[in-house]
């Protein structure tokens, strides 16, 4: 052959009989088949093996089935990111003219979609108070075609009765889909409380380093399988092997993380209760966590993410001074990672509530405890100018 043809042809020149504990990292746009009569195009690997690689290589459907697996999942579909998931779940189940039940704790970009992009293909949104509990039943209307919930909300934290509102949704025939980003797949057991759809961005507690982007959407049953695959096929909502290679890294500590990310955010969170300037900490195990019972009901466990509310001496611009006097924790978006972050939300208001830019959502890290309180001591004695 010429040095021209050897360059690109395959050849394996390595020695055989390589084990390792590491899942490969396959990356293909272009699956081989042996013959021509063997060409198919699909995403069924079960059914006809690999066929393109936009359906996943080994190392995607290796990390899919894994979360499946930890999920108690029929099937997981491995997509781009967290937002990526939340839209094949709309795009999979919505049709022009149905309704769909959005909490209005949802994660800010869920109800941009909704109300962008998905109202122009004439689905209506209400968004309904993530407390109503078996109370949604009053919501449900003939064309609900999904109840979202997600549980706890983003930003303020309620913890939703999911159980209650899966039954009042099952009892119409309406599909429930949970964000289970909070909990990793892990801490809250969304088939077992009666969710049809539990998706979660890896992004946040699978990868665990803040330098990856991925998303899962999990399903109950084989229905929904292909609902979804059908769907996620269309959309060609490939993910990166590279990615899928670090979240399966990720899993690996994902464990150790959490044990030590629920301790150290527990003591930081009792912490920050007892200062003056605080009026409350929406943190899941804590009293002032609205659903704080059902929690307790529910999860077997807490994360690293929660909100603290300042007492109303403080207005926008002295929240701001404390954030930007912290020194360890930095300023940015997502969470899960191992830095610890501080965000606040100026202009976050729900419909019975006005926060008036006093809230703070905290994302705990793995530096040392201590340092961390340490460091919001300092920023709130600067804030009453100490
Ligand atoms: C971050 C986040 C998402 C979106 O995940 P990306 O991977 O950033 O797209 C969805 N839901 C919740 C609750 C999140 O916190």
């Amino acid at each position: 052959m010429h040095w021209r043809t050897r360059l690109v042809q395959p050849q394996s020149l390595a020695p055989k009989g390589f084990a390792s504990l590491t899942v490969p990292t396959h990356r293909a746009s272009t699956v081989l088949f042996e013959r021509q009569a063997d060409v198919r195009d699909g995403w069924r690997q079960d059914q006809h093996g690999y066929t393109y690689g936009v359906y996943g290589t080994p190392t995607t459907l290796e990390l899919g089935a894994r979360i499946a697996q930890l999920e108690g999942a029929h099937h997981t579909f491995v997509v781009p990111g967290g937002q990526a998931a939340i839209a094949l779940v709309y795009l999979s189940v919505c049709k022009p003219g149905c309704h769909v039940l959005v909490p209005y704790s949802a994660y800010g970009p869920n109800l941009k979609l909704a109300r962008g992009l998905l109202a122009r293909f004439d689905v209506t949104i209400e968004a309904y108070d993530p407390l109503i509990g078996a109370g949604i039943d009053a919501l449900i209307r003939p064309e609900t075609a999904l109840i979202w919930t997600e549980s706890p909300g983003s930003v303020t934290m309620e913890i939703q009765d999911v159980p209650a509102i899966c039954a009042a949704a099952r009892a119409r025939g309406v599909t429930v889909a949970l964000d289970n980003t909070y909990a990793a797949g892990v801490l809250f057991d969304a088939f077992a409380h009666g969710v049809d759809i539990s998706i979660q961005a890896l992004t946040k507690y699978v990868g665990g380093h803040s330098d990856l982007l991925l998303g899962t959407v999990s399903v109950r049953d084989a229905d929904l399988k292909t609902r979804v695959g059908d769907t996620h096929q269309q959309l060609g909502m490939a993910a990166s092997p590279d990615d899928c290679s670090l979240a399966l890294r990720g899993l690996q500590t994902l464990a150790l993380r959490l044990d030590h990310l629920e301790r150290a955010t527990l003591e930081i969170a009792r912490w920050l209760a007892e200062q003056p300037q605080i009026e409350a900490v929406y943190h899941p195990a804590l009293p002032d966590c609205p659903g704080h019972a059902v929690w307790k009901r529910d999860f077997t466990g807490s994360a690293s993410v929660f909100s603290i509310l300042f007492r109303d001496a403080y207005d926008k611009a002295a929240v701001a001074a404390f954030i930007d006097a912290l020194q360890l924790f930095k300023i940015g978006m997502s969470w899960g990672g191992v830095t610890s972050l501080a965000l606040s939300y100026p202009e976050l208001a729900r419909p019975n509530r006005d926060y008036a830019g006093r809230l703070v959502r905290l994302n705990i890290g793995l530096e040392q405890t201590q340092e961390l309180i340490d460091d919001l001591r300092q920023a709130l004695a600067g804030l009453d100018g100490g």
